[in-house]
């Protein structure tokens, strides 16, 4: 159909043309898009179009509903939503049900603190009460939260959460320690437990920190009492003193041994009329530490530790004796790190290294996991002269009712003046600190609920003067036998996927050295441990049919019902005691260990859900759950199924600041999520998680989070290209098969199959900061600096529906769909804008897409030829350039380029000569020979012709057309093309 008048040129460019903007305005798009999703149920649209699909289960950690989300806990839930949807994207059925971890010390001394401030105590209410105001402060943080992680963009039943305080959570943690009990792992006993003097109550290894903390160094002299002759007929009639080193001198009177190791050498050494004992390897230090003896000192006798056992030594000062025992827990070296830390005692025997020490180990059983074992051994008492407070009892002489850490000093003076110190000084280590007050903690024994790591235990409640219990005890690390807890999670860490796979060692040490699980706290706001007393004969009575009978009242009540209703209420009717046979019984008012709570979650919420199973394919979290939630879980797995609750276990850093300091309010340094939503957007927040390396700590700055958005608006520049590019394109009608496309097409679709392939590698490995790169190389170097540039004349200046634009077209929307999809998982936001935006698309949402498939491979033969002819590319840009510079020319299409190369490069560029031009952008482009072997050479000179007004090109053959007298040859052949297909659509 042609036209009268000619037509208007500028009207016959193919300018880009599309609804997805240039600028992002994340922050206000993105609560539009949320809302958006909300109306659609996308979620729910996602659960059906996966059922039947293979099931991933990510299970989530329960954050703990206290405050405000911050960047560390943005992080933590970006990175799980990448998983899940990355791997919905893979083909699985991949539900997400998020939790919150409500009970426990944080909430509880929040509230108090709200008492306080209103000039009330936590005693004035009834325990009910204050749990009442505990519930409300955690379902308003839990709001919050939800709502921040909704905000970030994360799909999952966030209507429908898991609650550790909701009635069936509480009903099956108490099942959970009913099946502890059944197989025999619990029971009650005195043994030392970390110790918060300020929060009074006892901790798990998971809620105290290691900092660094100065203490008192002290070497005392305990006097011997047994015969020396009997260690060494040279010690016969003289004064003997065994030298011990401690950093707690608190501990001292509570001192009922001194333990050295059986193998190792000792020397007793002369100071005058005085006779020292220490470890052989350490007489020296001591020595000059203490400044006593001679230089050298003079050894009267060497004699391995096994001599002394049993010999009996006098306290300090106290009228009481001090044994001598045997343990290979004794060592002379190494200060202990922070995962194997147990207890104070531990790093004190390991800081010999430092010759600090003296091979004769203090021994307190009331104040030291080590001690204690040994304690048990020998048959001393666990004695633990110190209240909930921290004070000494009325019954240590000198120091009764003094604070443990304020009474060091005094200790010291005391003993100063008393003639047993021979040396103090201050003394910097880590050392245990409470997670919540940060106050350094004690190591104290008092009768607490224990879940066993070796053996089952025949009785429930431990019994002093159990030989049975005593026979079990050796020196070191206790036997493991088949059954036990500490055996069993040991062989099953070995089967779980751990990344990085240090993590198995991690939790191996974790492991091998850790104490039976006290899970008891002196506590309100949690679990009650489900055990009555006869209120006569004051058995214990925690049977399993009992406790579940318990569960069931929770179930129905909640947990409250511990306290509004009596034990005969809450005992099946009609229960005697098995002992007496009365029926009159006492509660239990200790509650459970919240790493109880929240490790009962696999059961609690993967088996009890219809969409979920046990175990779960992926745990995710950081570096602090080894102690914690990762190491709960698999204790609760074992209990109820011998195996790990989880297949894979990754662990991420933390978020520092760019100096590499932790983010603190206080500090000025913390980047606030909330903040980021209303300046930048969550998709800045997600796109900074998935561009640094999660296994390693993960760096926050302003700075930092502009380069990120930089990057974020290429890969949205890159989008809108080939959206724009694409109007008015409609596949059914208008796609172009990969045979008839131009070569450059077919390289860039070889190229996305490439990308696509490592995309998908990185996102199975969970390795997203490769998905990023890989995307960010493909959109900034591919797509932009390359594909695009080159094919910008094709789609301006082809008529619309010329095949070799539809050819271009055709690879831009395989490239835009596969862009939306490899980015779906991360950029969720813009990801879904690219994909409202596309052309013919089917599913109302990206995240009901699936992730590109790498179908027709990647012809390597191909992109290896087109890597030869870029590198010839770059040659011919830089040479360019300096033309440019030289104003030799003013835009590249005003050059004509001259290429002479030889042998096989030569046939390379003859075969691609016609691509050539569009290769460098430039008008036109002449082959030559060079001599053999010679390199390319480039001429640059000022191109033949004129510039069509059109295309900009210049040609020889501006003006030929009489109809367009102004544009070139292929311009007349497109708007003749033009002319016949109608200008639009
Ligand atoms: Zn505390
Ligand atoms: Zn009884
Ligand atoms: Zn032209």
């Amino acid at each position: 159909m042609s036209t009268e008048t000619p037509l208007d040129l500028k009207k016959t460019v193919n300018l880009p043309k599309t609804a997805f903007s240039q600028k992002a305005n994340l922050a206000q798009n993105e609560p539009a898009r949320l809302e958006k999703w909300g109306k659609l149920d996308l979620y729910r649209l996602i659960r059906r179009a996966s059922e039947g699909r293979p099931k991933f289960i990510l299970h989530d950690g329960p954050p703990y509903a206290n405050a405000d989300i911050h960047l560390g806990t943005a992080m933590n839930k970006v990175l799980k939503d990448f998983i899940v949807k990355s791997r919905s994207m893979m083909g699985y059925d991949a539900p997400y049900v998020p939790g919150y971890d409500c009970h426990g010390l944080p909430i509880e001394i929040h509230v108090e603190r709200g008492l306080e401030k209103k000039g009330k105590k936590k005693n004035d209410l009834n325990v009910e009460t204050f749990r009442r105001i505990c519930r409300e402060h955690a379902e308003n943080a839990l709001k919050s939260q939800t709502r921040d992680f909704k905000r970030l963009g994360i799909l999952g039943e966030w209507d429908n959460p898991y609650l550790t305080m909701s009635n069936h959570y509480e009903a099956e943690t108490v099942r959970m320690f009913a099946r502890f009990i059944e197989r025999g792992w619990v029971y009650k006993g005195a043994r030392p437990v970390y110790w918060c003097i300020k929060d009074q109550t006892a901790l798990a290894e998971a809620e105290v920190e290691y900092h660094q903390h100065t203490s008192p160094s002290v070497y005392v002299k305990f006097p011997l009492q047994s015969d020396p002759a009997s260690i060494d007929p040279a010690l016969a009639g003289r004064k003997v003193f065994v030298v011990i080193w401690t950093t707690t001198p608190w501990t001292l009177p509570a001192n009922l041994g001194i333990a050295v190791h059986p193998d190792y050498e000792y020397s007793a050494f002369e100071h005058g009329d005085e006779v020292y004992i220490v470890a052989s390897d350490l007489v020296e230090a001591v020595a000059a530490k203490c400044n006593v003896g001679e230089t050298p000192p003079k050894v009267l006798a060497r004699f391995p530790g096994a001599k002394l056992d049993r010999l009996e030594a006098r306290h300090a000062w106290l009228d009481r004796t001090s044994l001598l025992m045997v343990g290979e827990h004794v060592t002379l070296g190494g200060e202990a790190d922070a995962e194997t830390e147990l207890d104070v005692s531990e790093a004190e025997k390991k800081a010999a290294d430092s010759k600090a020490g003296t091979g004769c180990v203090h021994t307190a059983p009331g104040h030291g996991h080590d001690d204690f074992v040994i304690g048990k051994r020998y048959g001393l008492e666990i004695y633990c002269p110190v209240d909930n407070a921290g004070r000494f009892t009325p019954e240590v002489e000198h120091f009764a009712g003094q604070r443990v850490f304020d009474a060091n000093d005094a200790i010291v003076e005391f003993m100063r003046e008393r003639g047993v110190l021979l040396f103090s000084e201050k003394y910097q280590h880590r050392y245990p600190h409470c997670w919540r007050c940060k106050n350094p903690v004690i190591f104290r024994a008092t009768p607490q609920w224990f879940i066993a790591m070796d053996h089952a235990h025949r009785d429930l409640v431990e019994k002093d003067e159990d030989s049975r219990d005593r026979s079990n005890f050796t020196d070191n690390l206790p036997e493991t036998p088949a059954a036990s807890l500490r055996a069993s999670a040991l062989a099953e860490i070995e089967r779980v996927n751990w990344i990085p796979g240090w993590g198995v060692d991690r939790m191996r040490n974790m492991l091998k050295g850790r104490p039976d699980w006290c899970v008891s706290r002196q506590r309100v706001w949690g679990v009650n441990i489900p055990v009555f007393y006869c209120a006569r004969c004051t058995e214990a009575v925690a049977e399993p049919a009992v406790i579940n009978h318990v569960a069931d009242i929770f179930e129905r009540e909640s947990g409250d019902a511990w306290y509004t209703q009596d034990a005969k209420d809450l005992l099946p009717p009609g229960y005697t005691c098995k002992g007496c046979g009365a029926e009159e019984w006492t509660k239990e008012t200790d509650i459970l260990d919240v790493w109880f709570d929240s490790g009962t979650s696999s059961v609690a919420v993967l088996e009890n859900r219809e969409e979920l199973r046990w175990p779960a394919d992926v745990y995710l979290e950081g570096g602090d759950q080894f102690r914690g939630w990762f190491n709960s879980s698999l204790m609760i797995g074992i209990a109820d199924h011998d195996r790990a609750p989880y297949k894979t276990v990754i662990t991420h850093g933390w978020t520092l600041d760019a100096k590499g300091h932790a983010m603190h309010k206080s500090a000025g340094n913390a980047i606030e999520p909330e903040k980021l939503f209303k300046q930048s957007g969550a998709e800045i927040i997600r796109l900074w998680c998935a561009s640094s390396n999660y296994f390693d700590d993960m760096r926050a700055s302003d700075e930092i989070l502009q380069r990120v958005t930089d990057g974020y608006r290429k890969l949205r520049n890159t989008a809108r290209f080939a959206l724009g590019n694409l109007d008015g394109f409609d596949p059914s009608r208008d796609s172009v098969s990969l045979e008839e496309m131009e070569e450059i097409d077919r390289w860039a679709l070889a190229e996305l199959n490439r990308v696509t392939a490592e995309v998908l590698t990185a996102y199975e490995a969970y390795e997203f900061h490769n998905v990023y790169r890989a995307l960010y190389n493909f959109a900034t170097v591919t797509l932009s600096a390359r594909y695009f540039d080159i094919i910008k004349d094709r789609l301006y200046t082809f008529a619309p529906r010329n095949k070799a634009r539809r050819a271009a077209q055709t690879a831009l929307l395989r490239i835009a769909d596969a862009l939306a999809r490899m980015m779906g998982p991360i950029l969720v936001f813009t990801a879904d804008e690219i994909w409202e935006n596309l052309p013919n698309r089917t599913d109302p949402s990206i995240h009901l897409a699936l992730l590109p498939t790498t179908a027709g491979g990647s012809d390597d033969a191909l992109l290896a030829e087109w890597e030869q002819l870029y590198a010839v590319r770059d040659d011919v840009l830089r040479a360019l350039e300096e033309a440019r510079v030289a104003k030799l020319i003013g835009s590249s299409l005003e050059a004509k380029v001259r290429l002479e190369a030889s042998g096989s490069t030569l046939e390379l560029l003859q075969r691609h000569q016609s691509d050539l031009r569009y290769l460098f952008i430039v008008s036109q482009v002449e082959l030559g020979n060079a001599n053999e072997g010679k390199d390319v050479s480039i001429t640059i000179s000022v191109a033949d012709g004129e510039k069509c007004e059109r295309c900009w090109n210049y040609s020889t053959h501006v003006g030929e057309s009489e109809r367009y007298p102004t544009v070139c040859e292929r311009c007349v052949a497109a708007l003749e093309e033009i002319e016949q297909e109608g200008l639009s659509d």
